[in-house]
């Protein structure tokens, strides 16, 4: 998978699997663009580790793995910025565009999740989740290709959705509408959006070792009874989630589009065998 010349963007990149995403996107060349909300550190530390990775492959100097005179050299920037609100998430497309001056990909990776009985959801939790989840990623990949069409090229969308764009989760409501909605708007744009050459995939993790999932992996209960339903038999790490994603954002995916690629180490099927 070669990205170099691209330049991408991973919403909420600042830990967990977007950072994984930005890593794996720069090791194929990528230059990459690093959004985070409330973590500068996070974002920084993801930049640091761009820069390591890339100073490291220059210093292999044309042996190695660099066999071209020009070395990849994905070179990084971060952002902050609310991907619960419209206007902060148009900024970002937009001061994306103006530091790298173009974009390629976009991976819509942020997103958050409330816990509640259906009766108990407030109407804050309900538009937390909706906005981050789905609204923002509407808006974001409308500006990107409101971009893509006003310079006539074409480009490559990548969701992080969820087993949960199919399969019920209790007492999790909102984010599985979130999800359910990201599914419908995938494959709404894939048939929109074809024309352009603009391709749009959804990568639906099960459960993956990140800071989302703290609270699971810090029971021991919880966690034995999920990995029994996990037929490969333990949870996905992020690097798992950012390999296919670099594969979807590359040219080897041109003629994908409008799908759904689990992984989730077969926990999917597992659940509706029972
Ligand atoms: P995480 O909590 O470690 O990371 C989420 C990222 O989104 C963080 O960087 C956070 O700062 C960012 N974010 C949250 N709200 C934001 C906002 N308003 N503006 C900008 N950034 C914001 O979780 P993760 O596991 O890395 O999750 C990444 C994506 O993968 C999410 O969309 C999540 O729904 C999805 N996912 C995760 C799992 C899993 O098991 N970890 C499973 C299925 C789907």
């Amino acid at each position: 998978m070669n990205l170099e010349g691209k330049v991408a963007l991973v919403t909420g990149s600042s830990q967990g699997i977007g950072q994984s995403i930005v890593l794996r996107l720069a090791q194929a060349g990528a230059d990459v663009v690093i959004n985070y909300r409330s973590h500068p550190e996070g974002a920084e530390e993801t930049l640091a580790k761009v820069q390591a990775f890339s100073a490291e492959r220059n210093s292999e100097g044309t042996g190695g793995n660099c066999h071209m005179a020009k070395c990849l050299n994905a070179q990084g920037h971060t952002i902050q910025a609310d991907l619960g609100s419209v206007t902060e998430v148009r900024q970002l497309i937009a001061e994306s565009i103006n530091h790298f001056g173009k974009l390629d990909v976009l991976v819509n990776n942020a997103g958050i999740e409330k816990h509640a009985p259906f009766w108990d959801v407030t109407e804050a939790d309900y538009d937390a989740v909706l906005n981050v989840n789905l609204k923002g990623v509407f808006f974001a990949t409308q500006a990107f290709v409101q971009h893509l069409i006003a310079t006539k090229r074409p480009g490559k969308i990548v969701n992080i959705s969820s087993v949960h764009e199919d399969l019920p989760f209790p007492n999790f409501a909102a984010y599985c509408v979130s999800k359910g909605g990201m599914k419908m708007l995938t494959r709404n744009l894939a048939v929109e959006l074809g024309a352009l050459g603009i391709t749009i995939n959804n990568v639906a993790p099960g459960a993956i070792e990140t800071p989302i999932n703290t609270k699971l992996l810090n029971d021991s209960e919880k966690l034995g009874a999920l990995l029994n339903n996990i037929p490969l038999g333990r949870l996905g790490q992020p690097q798992d989630v950012a390999s296919l994603v670099a594969f979807l954002a590359s040219a080897d995916a041109d003629y994908i589009t409008g799908s759904t690629f689990f992984v989730d180490g077969g926990l999917l099927w597992n659940y509706q065998e029972q």
